[in-house]
């Protein structure tokens, strides 16, 4: 599917006809009622825009020369040819109540309009989301998902899965799309590691992701040194999820697997790694290394304080989940991280209205944000991509706030050493 299809089919939809495709039984549901999708008027002009908003955008993107969001997740419906996976506990409603639930919140949130539509409609929604922001250049970084794989056999684990998007299926589909980058994943235990890097390496992928809290692995493990020694070997950045994590569960989730400090000793071995920790590991706690509880955000500022040349992290989900926001002070603080802060917005997790109401309540509460946040509120209708971003440009705390180049320059300069995706190449 080419999405210059896509493009030519959303420019001639009126907004009052895409309102109403949206709102059919999937968004009519409970799990979409609560995402906060039904409000969601999928805006692609300027003109959608208020004056008072179009001021406020304009007035935060004016001095950036575009955009980066180096954190965007992508789901595929289950296709054993594309190698993508959705696990069927998800559909057992009485069975898996929580976890059908939540998998309702996410197809609503990534656009899910029918069963049969899943695929389409989700890259039909990043897309359009990401091109229409308005005023400026956004590129998104999307991930491919790899699955769990057992240890010893080296096979794929189905059951402990949650869902996985193969980098090729990721590849293919946005390959003609001059904004979105693709980002791989690659599951350090799978048989075939090294020709899947090769692959990677030869479509031109720079960066690998990896969630090991849901993928059932500890970066720690000598097992990963493969992983790692071709991750070093092919100047592969690698994000990874560090702390707590919650949305990606198929009830197998382990959050010791999310201690930061299991990447030092790779950071030691490779000198040249780079690494970027995604949400600064904002959330709950992990053991250091003389055994007593930390905060996974400590643990993070700790490695960047001891590997400047190599480690970075991203400030996704900050403006939607509270626990996260509830770090910026402690983070605005640190001044002398910044060169090392890149922006992310985690979708599909800021499409969830409920949470990035809550998250403005709290920051307006905390004095954080402080005007504003009802103009954010009425912007996400339009799209919540500029919601979130222009939620992280606008924070503040003692009068010290994310510097421009935590939104684009930053994320060039990790690649003073390598090559850049090749949509970035012209910046350098
Ligand atoms: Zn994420």
């Amino acid at each position: 599917m080419s999405f210059l299809i896509i493009f030519s089919s959303c420019s001639q939809t009126d907004k009052a006809k895409t309102k109403q495709l949206y709102l059919n039984k999937q968004e009519r549901s409970i799990g979409s009622f609560l995402s906060g999708a039904n409000f969601w008027q999928n805006s692609t002009k300027i003109e959608d825009y208020s004056v008072q908003e179009k001021n406020l955008i304009f007035e935060n993107i004016k001095d950036l020369p575009f955009i980066v969001d180096s954190h965007m997740h992508l789901a595929a419906k289950t296709n054993v040819k594309q190698d993508n996976f959705i696990n069927p506990k998800f559909d057992k409603y009485f069975r898996y109540p929580i976890l059908s639930f939540k998998k309702n919140i996410f197809w609503s949130a990534f656009g899910v309009k029918s069963e049969q539509t899943i695929n389409i409609d989700i890259l039909d929604r990043i897309y359009r989301l990401t091109n229409y922001f308005p005023g400026i250049k956004y590129y998104g970084l999307v991930f491919a998902f790899a699955a769990v794989y057992d240890k010893e056999s080296g096979e794929k684990n189905i059951e402990k899965t949650a869902f996985s998007v193969s980098n090729k299926y990721l590849i293919n589909q946005i390959k003609n799309s001059p904004h979105l980058i693709p980002v791989g994943s690659i599951h350090p235990y799978q048989k075939n590691l090294k020709e899947e890097f090769l692959f990677l390496v030869k479509n031109q992928v720079r960066l690998i992701k990896i969630l090991p809290n849901s993928m059932g692995f500890s970066p720690r493990d000598e097992n990963c040194h493969l992983f790692f020694k071709l991750l070093n070997q092919h100047k592969l950045i690698l994000i990874t999820h560090v702390g707590d994590e919650h949305s990606v569960d198929s009830g197998h989730i382990n959050n010791n697997n999310g201690n930061p400090l299991h990447y030092k000793k790779w950071l030691i071995k490779y000198p040249k790694l780079k690494i970027i920790f995604a949400h600064v590991g904002s959330e709950g706690k992990n053991l250091d290394n003389k055994g007593s509880e930390q905060y996974n955000f400590d643990l993070v500022l700790q490695l960047m304080e001891e590997f400047p040349q190599q480690t970075y992290a991203d400030i996704s989900a900050f403006s939607s989940v509270v626990e996260r926001a509830s770090y910026l002070p402690l983070l605005l603080k640190r001044q002398d991280l910044m060169d090392r802060l890149i922006y992310g917005s985690d979708y599909p997790v800021q499409m969830i209205l409920p949470l990035v109401k809550t998250a403005l309540w709290y920051m307006q509460w905390k004095n954080l944000i402080k005007s504003d946040a009802s103009l954010l509120t009425s912007i996400y209708d339009k799209n919540p991509l500029v919601t979130s971003f222009l939620t992280m440009k606008k924070v503040k705390y003692n009068n010290k706030s994310f510097p421009k180049k935590v939104f684009a320059k930053n994320f060039i300069k990790i690649f003073n050493d390598r090559p850049l995706p090749i949509q970035l190449q012209k910046y350098f």
